[in-house]
């Protein structure tokens, strides 16, 4: 940030925001404005960091009124009215004693173990990595354990696809598109001669990108649903496994590896009836609990929602808790007194099923859900927790990492 055009803007919101919705409507403002580069909220007041091009007169009353006018919208959209949702604990563990205390970001950066491409885009090391496998070994073993198949799927996603269930509506605040040029002889000529990157970023014809027919992919077990559509699930039921790479734009929420554009998450997925798949659900969270209980792991398992956008976030939040649909393996982090999800036990009704047309063999709609965890998160969380010292480590991880040295 140049501290010579930084600016700061306060005002209260327009209704007071209760303290469950800080950290949400926080992490909204971020995409509110282009000049807004960071947030402070609390419940009586909001406070906005912004830059403006050239410091000269400072930003114009109006443009001050607009960028007010459009935080408060967010604010009334996501606080009037909203009701606090009732955090069920399935699992308490937080306060496991763990040994490390520190940020472990600090050392991660002295040791060369992470090096940052961009906001929220990492190169991870060799300790990173290994730690990686290790956790994704823990998972593959709970798939398997279901007997789980295996897939592959895409990071690309067709638009048309993620409009079948809704995306684009839930969650556009976090999509990433892919383009390419026009396949056009002209275009490609021009954008070969004149492609160049300045300070924001590539600068190209305008008319050389075709239209948006894909995006990356936000999540894994979409891929599955869509590979299931329009017909009869074979069997009745089916339990797949597959790790990809997911991409999620968070704006200037991207910090450290606890938020990144780019991460991969490793699921185990459940298609069938209702029981079926709660029943599963139910297993895989026990499952994970002994194995989470055998590293000495100080987590919480507690109800949450996702992040939905503005307009649909106090509906569709409303809906998931009522309903019970999303349990959030939340590991402490102890530098920060705060938690970070690391996997979540998800319930989708019938939702996927209804919409894209996946049927059981009574001709009712499938019912899904999937356990889904984040592979980059638990290494950090077990890097906080644990530290840099293999010794203070559960014997587990210390002998895997030793045996597994490149
Ligand atoms: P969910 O589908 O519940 O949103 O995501 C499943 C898991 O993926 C989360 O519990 C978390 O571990 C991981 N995840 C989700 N979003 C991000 C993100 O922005 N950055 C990172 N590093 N992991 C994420
Ligand atoms: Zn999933």
């Amino acid at each position: 940030m140049n501290a010579q055009t930084a600016l700061t803007l306060q005002f209260a919101p327009a209704v007071p925001i209760p303290d469950y919705l800080v950290g949400e409507i926080r992490s909204k403002l971020a995409y509110v404005d282009e000049l807004i580069l960071s947030a402070e909220v609390s419940p009586e007041q909001i406070t906005l960091h912004l830059s403006h091009p050239g410091a000269e007169g400072g930003l114009s009353a109006e443009r001050r009124s607009e960028i007010e006018e459009k935080v408060q919208r967010v604010v009334l959209s996501m606080a009037k009215g909203a009701i606090k949702p009732k955090i069920q604990i399935l699992e308490d563990h937080l306060e496991r004693p763990v040994p490390y205390q520190a940020d472990p970001m600090a050392e991660l950066i002295a040791r060369d173990e992470i090096s940052q491409e961009a906001q929220g885009v990492f190169s991870l090391g060799p300790l990173l990595s290994q730690l990686i496998d290790y956790f994704e070994g823990q998972f593959i073993a709970l798939a398997d354990s279901f007997g789980a198949q295996p897939y592959r799927f895409p990071i690309l996603i067709p638009a048309r696809y993620l409009e079948r269930v809704n995306y684009f509506r839930a969650f556009p605040h976090s999509l990433s598109f892919v383009t390419h040029l026009r396949e056009d002889l002209q275009a490609i000529d021009q954008f070969s001669q004149q492609a160049a990157c300045d300070e924001h970023g590539l600068q190209a014809p305008p008319d050389s990108f075709a239209q948006i027919q894909h995006l990356l992919s936000p999540a894994v077990c979409y891929h599955l649903y869509f590979a299931l559509a329009d017909k009869p699930l074979p069997g009745g039921q089916v339990i797949a496994t597959a790790v990809g790479t997911c991409f999620r734009y968070e704006s200037s929420n991207l910090v450290s590896l606890e938020r990144l554009w780019n991460f991969t998450m490793r699921e185990v997925i459940f298609v069938g009836s209702k029981d079926f798949v709660l029943e599963n659900r139910e297993i895989a969270r026990l499952r994970m609990a002994q194995v989470f209980e055998r590293l000495g792991l100080a987590y919480r398992v507690e109800s949450a929602n996702d992040p939905f956008f503005i307009g649909e976030f106090r509906k569709q939040v409303a809906f998931q808790s009522a309903f019970q649909l999303k349990f959030e393996i939340r590991a402490r982090l102890p530098f920060a007194g705060s938690t970070l999800a690391v996997g979540s036990y998800n319930y989708h009704q019938d939702f996927f099923g209804r919409n894209l047309n996946i049927t059981l063999p009574d001709g009712s709609p499938t019912h899904t859900g999937c356990v889904a965890f984040g592979l980059e998160r638990i290494a950090y969380a077990f890097l906080a927790q644990f530290g840099f010292d293999p010794s203070d480590w559960p014997t587990e991880v210390r002998d895997y990492l030793q045996e597994h040295k490149p």
